[in-house]
């Protein structure tokens, strides 16, 4: 069946219902003669079309692709047609990929543009494009193609036929937070689902959509669907809706609470405009503010043609979603998926459907990919601003840091290498959120203070910055960006607080705190040189918990008398690549060099589970803790273990205090096995005997924890997972975050086990987990017969004070009150403060 039109239209449509193609090239022939039967082409033409293909895809997605002819035959297009061969079987197009609707274009004018704005609007339209695809009316293609009615912004404020009302009762409205979601419900359901606020609606598929209608607590929402599944894809989304309430109230009761809490350390005299965010890297800091993010791109207008823009967007959009979530998995390792949900609901903008057809209708129109990229974002950020919203405008801001974080990957000439222009006086450096690696590499002779809109007080960042010994706020919101550069601030990285514009006398008094502080903190730092050692005179091992060798002096500077956990996964989730064996034996020998004779464990890859490398494309798991992770993962890959181990005897062979250990270990065997490759690696080196241990963070292999010690000559526990799995509770997992309390009798009892099984084989036992660095936890740690505390260096001078100021018998009093207490709420209320 074929149906022709050419009334007003920029071009001719001809269509073929119901037709069937053998593979790619007879459909791009059928279409193609299509065109030249109607007159529109040269029979040459169809050739063209197929070294057109050749040379580059024109498969546009959703089923729909759009074969058109080399540039330089234009001279064969008689006049602007199209044809579409309509494959209701489909046509593989690519591997994967199956086109439906061919569309073949012959023009020699820009009318292919309309075209292909068009279709770009079409692909969109999931439901519209079905009809297309199963239509027995041509003329419903032709309509389609050729009517270039303006798309309305928004779905008009009607409702679906099945409904249900719901007010909002989010005391910070509807964020992104809870947006994403929703967002994730309404993809999950087939129906087609609106969410209308008086005359607004929105696409609850599209986060920015939904962020637009501006919901604010109290005001009524309708849900409506229709469709397949209407009815319980109404429930589905009203019951994501309803279930986040009672976690948003929480969250903003905690605000408040932070908000509130009176401000200890320096406070200014004046009343200038204070930031309230949360301390992440203690200290006091003056300087001028240099904002990361307000910096205005450039961004040139290069027009490439759209198929090969399309594939570029494509990419780095695709690259970009990658980079987010290892950012997400790492962030939620150390921060909590509390926080890795900003990013998750960052990652979620890439997919946003209004703001990738703004991009491919400034596409469409003529314009570069990034150029397109960009405006789109801006457009989309500067409605989110203006609708005076301050949640939105932080959204405004999250819009902007991923809409960089793409164009950097379509151009990386267009990476945002702002941190070099920073004035040379001192800055408080104000961003959306830093990154690992733009913190790591921050000049601390220009950077006085860090405060960033985004970010936990435990993300890598700030770990870093407290690393770095740089006063730091972040989650300050989205009202930082708004600086002004230039203007004066001090950032309070005790109090949390930022403040701007301060007086002549506040500034002044600030000075002279920064001062006191600093003479305060080189009394301390001779202390902290000190060993931790108890009022009855037992010495307990302080170590650090260190990556880098450019680390050490500073872990050393803080007390630690060594590493005790150097976690060597972040070699390669910060690489991008897998490092070799040689680059790894240059870290090690550092390690080691920099610790001047002081002991080093160095943990071997503990990937998987959490800590996901994005570049060894390791299968995807249902439960990735639950998986092949730690020594499983290194026990299935010789490729990863084996160079490990060589590079680690090669440093040992140059001398050193070198320890390895193997985390994940659940049962003998996998230490048996191991420790038999490291004996072999050994031999071929001709290396010196080094102590192997393992990290006991699984219940089973604290429980066996006297079988193990036959094998191994030293335990450190991971009381990060342990507690993970001694719970059950996720650590990624936000809702049971506080629930997740590595001072739960459970947990400590298996410690017990774990201390009581080593010392039979004169196995020694040490804590490298986070509650190691919590004052109170060291104490009882030292109570239960732990050895040796590994932490973060910032924590050591408060850990080995406390111990210092307790006797071992308080200590094992303690200990045995908290592993008979009843839950981990009991145990915290043991503490007494210093001493116990
Ligand atoms: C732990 O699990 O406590 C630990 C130290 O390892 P990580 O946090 O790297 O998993
Ligand atoms: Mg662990």
């Amino acid at each position: 069946m074929l149906a022709e039109t050419a009334p007003e239209a920029v071009a001719q449509t001809h269509v073929a219902i119901g037709a069937k193609a053998a593979s790619k090239e007879d459909a791009i022939r059928q279409v193609g003669q299509l065109l030249v039967a109607s007159g529109a082409a040269d029979p040459a033409y169809v050739e063209s079309m197929l070294a057109r293909e050749a040379a580059a895809n024109t498969f546009l997605g959703s089923a729909v692709a759009i074969p058109h002819g080399m540039k330089e035959d234009r001279a064969m297009v008689k006049h602007d047609a199209i044809a579409v061969l309509q494959l209701r079987g489909g046509v593989e197009w690519n591997p994967g990929q199956g086109a439906r609707l061919v569309v073949g274009i012959a023009a020699n004018s820009d009318s292919h543009i309309a075209i292909l704005r068009r279709l770009t609007r079409l692909i969109q339209d999931e439901e519209k494009l079905e009809t297309l695809i199963s239509t027995d009316d041509a003329q419903a293609i032709v309509r389609a193609l050729e009517s270039d009615a303006p798309e309305p912004a928004r779905i008009a404020a009607t409702d679906l036929a099945q409904t249900a009302e719901w007010t909002v009762d989010y005391p910070s409205g509807l964020h992104a937070r809870p947006g994403s979601a929703w967002v994730d419900t309404a993809k999950a359901q087939k129906a087609r689902l609106r969410v209308r606020h008086g005359d607004d609606s929105a696409d609850p598929r599209s986060l920015i959509s939904l962020l637009q209608l501006g919901l604010k607590q109290g005001d009524t929402v309708i849900f409506s669907a229709e469709g397949e599944g209407a009815r319980s894809a109404l429930d589905a989304l009203v019951k994501t809706a309803r279930n986040l309430s009672a976690r948003e109230k929480r969250d903003a009761e905690r605000a408040e609470e932070k908000a509130a809490t009176p401000i200890r350390g320096w406070k200014p005299t004046g009343n200038p405009e204070m930031i309230t965010g949360v301390a992440a890297s203690p200290g006091l800091a003056i300087g001028t503010v240099h904002v990361l993010a307000a910096e205005e791109l450039d961004v040139p207008d290069v027009p490439v043609d759209l198929v090969t823009g399309g594939a570029q967007l494509n990419d780095a959009l695709s690259q970009t979603r990658a980079h987010m979530k290892a950012l997400i998995d790492d962030t939620a390792r150390r921060l909590g998926a509390g926080d890795a949900a900003i990013f998750k609901a960052q990652a979620d903008l890439l997919d946003d459907t209004d703001l990738i057809t703004l991009t491919c209708q400034l596409m469409v129109e003529g314009h570069g990919v990034a150029w397109s990229w960009h405006n789109a974002v801006e457009r989309v950020a500067g409605q989110l601003s203006a609708l005076g919203n301050p949640v939105l405008a932080a959204r405004a801001a999250d819009l902007h840091d991923v809409g960089r974080r793409v164009l950097a990957e379509i151009d990386p000439a267009l990476s945002t290498g702002s941190l070099a222009d920073m004035p040379g006086e001192p800055t408080i450096l104000v961003a959306s959120d830093l990154s690992p690696s733009d913190t790591a590499t921050l000049d601390t002779g220009r950077v006085a203070g860090i405060a960033t809109a985004l970010g936990g007080p435990t993300s890598h960042s700030a770990i870093l910055a407290r690393t770095l010994g740089l006063p730091s706020v972040v989650a300050g919101g989205a009202r930082l960006l708004a600086l002004a550069a230039g203007t004066t601030a001090i950032v309070d990285g005790d109090s949390g607080r930022v403040w701007i514009d301060p007086s002549a006398d506040d500034l002044a008094s600030a000075r002279a705190w920064i001062a006191d502080l600093a003479q305060k903190r080189a009394a301390e730092e001779a202390e902290r040189g000190q060993p931790a050692i108890t009022t009855d005179g037992m010495r307990i091992e302080v170590a650090a918990n260190v990556n880098r060798p450019d680390q050490v002096p500073f872990a050393v500077a803080q007390g630690g008398e060594g590493v005790g956990l150097m976690r060597t996964e972040f070699l390669f989730l910060e690489a991008g690549e897998t490092p070799d064996e040689d680059d790894q034996y240059a870290i090690y020998r550092a390690m080691i060099d920099a610790l001047e004779g002081r002991p080093l464990i160095v943990r071997a890859l503990d990937i998987g589970g959490d800590k996901q490398v994005p570049h060894l494309d390791l299968p995807e798991e249902e439960n990735p803790f639950l998986g092949v992770r730690g020594a499983r993962l290194l026990l299935r890959r010789p490729d990863l273990l084996d160079p490990q181990l060589r590079a680690l005897y090669r440093a040992a062979k140059e001398g050193g205090d070198v320890k390895i250990m193997f985390p994940m270990i659940t049962s003998a065997w996998e230490l048996i096995r191991l420790r038999a490759r490291c004996e072999e690696i050994r031999a071929e080196l001709d290396a010196p005997q080094i102590p192997v241990g393992i990290m006991i963070e699984v219940p089973a292999a604290a429980v066996q924890a006297r079988s193990l010690a036959r094998h191994a000559n030293f335990f450190s526990i991971g009381t990060n997972d342990l507690t993970q799995y001694a719970l059950a509770i996720d650590r990624q997992n936000p809702e049971l975050a506080g629930e997740a309390d590595s001072l739960h009798p459970a947990v400590l009892n298996l410690i017990a086990l774990c201390v009581e099984g080593a010392k039979e084989h004169g196995c020694w036992v040490g804590v490298c987990g986070g509650i190691a660095g919590d004052p109170f936890g060291a104490a009882l740690l030292t109570g239960l017969g732990v050895a040796e505390l590994s932490m973060t260096p910032r924590d050591i001078p408060a850990v080995k004070a406390r111990l210092r100021g307790a006797g071992m018998d308080e200590m094992k009093a303690l200990a045995a009150r908290a592993l008979a207490a009843a839950g981990a709420d009991e145990v915290r209320a043991l503490d007494t403060g210093a001493g116990e």
